[in-house]
């Protein structure tokens, strides 16, 4: 039997009857009894509805965000050749919370000394000006204090092949450190990384396009980050392997100690330096160098 569901409203003199199970006999019957109605819902929509998946409904959220990215921008100057590589158009953010002793550049400090603009707008004037620079330079101020800003930027300025440079005050072990798949995607990006705050003491022979020598050209950033992580993996590996090592030799001296002991040719040798012995043979054994046999 097909439940059916009456809904009573007076105060608008409706009587709503649902009913997801009724056949067509029933509702002919209620027809007859009620009067005719009219149908004001139905749990399958009229119009379907294509729904988007996630992917997409993010894709596009996106786009929207990127559409609308600001960043907070001190200046763009143009024809610089100590701002990276070649003829530079260079854009500087505003705002660092480094603050380096002795920065050369204190009027970038405050993001307020500069101006929220748009980024569509920064990534036209620097296409107007594509045939008089060898690519971007951006700096600040600290860019990666506007991570989620810059990261459209680059995008942007990537999508149309432009060469590009950053400049941060962070190293790039710190950056990595933030564990954040925006900063990677930056850093993936990015041609060249000049990493590390300004030091003061260390501004003789700092070396091209950088202000102190504790300061690193990092070309291609991501694939250096790569190989610190080989190396990491490497270092660990080595580790464990010489504990492991240092336990089956601690225990084989034992081992040979025990057997010499017994043996009275050893017994000469061990007497002088047991310890010795054992240390001897038991690095041979380890480097295959040598094969012997044990009582
Ligand atoms: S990171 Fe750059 S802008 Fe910031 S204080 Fe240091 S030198 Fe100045």
């Amino acid at each position: 039997m097909a439940e059916i569901v009456f809904i009573l409203e007076p105060d608008a003199r409706r009587c709503i009857i649902e009913s997801s199970q009724a056949d067509v006999k029933t509702a002919e019957e209620l027809n007859k009894d009620l009067g005719q109605g009219s149908v004001v819902n139905c749990v399958r929509p009229k119009l379907e509805i294509e729904v988007k998946h996630h992917s997409q409904i993010f894709a596009a959220a996106q786009a929207e965000v990127s559409q609308n990215a600001q960043i907070y921008l001190y200046r763009i100057y143009h024809h610089s050749t100590v701002d990276g590589l070649g003829r530079r158009s260079v854009i500087q953010v505003a705002g660092c919370s480094i603050r380096c002793p002795g920065c050369y550049i204190p009027e970038t400090y405050e993001r307020k000394n500069g101006q929220l603009v748009s980024i569509a707008k920064i990534v036209d004037e620097i296409k107007k000006r594509s045939g008089e620079h060898d690519g971007i330079t951006i700096l600040g101020g600290e860019p990666f204090d506007q991570t989620s800003s810059l990261e459209v930027l680059v995008e942007k300025l990537k999508e149309q092949g432009f060469q590009l440079t950053i400049y941060t005050g962070f190293t790039l072990e710190s950056l990595l450190a933030r564990n954040s798949e925006s900063v990677n995607r930056i850093l993936a990006k990015t041609d060249l990384l000049i990493d590390g705050a300004f030091d003061r003491t260390l501004t003789k022979n700092a070396g091209e396009y950088r202000g102190s020598s504790n300061q690193r050209l990092i070309f291609y950033p991501m694939r250096e980050a790569e190989k610190m992580n080989g190396e990491k993996q490497k270092r660990l590996i080595l580790k464990r392997r010489e504990k492991n090592l240092r336990r089956s030799f601690s225990n084989f001296s034992k081992f040979v100690l025990m057997k010499a002991g017994r043996r009275p040719y050893a017994r000469k040798i061990v007497r002088s330096s047991r310890m010795e012995l054992a240390r001897t043979v038991t690095k041979a054994w380890l480097r295959n160098t040598v094969s012997f046999e044990l009582e």
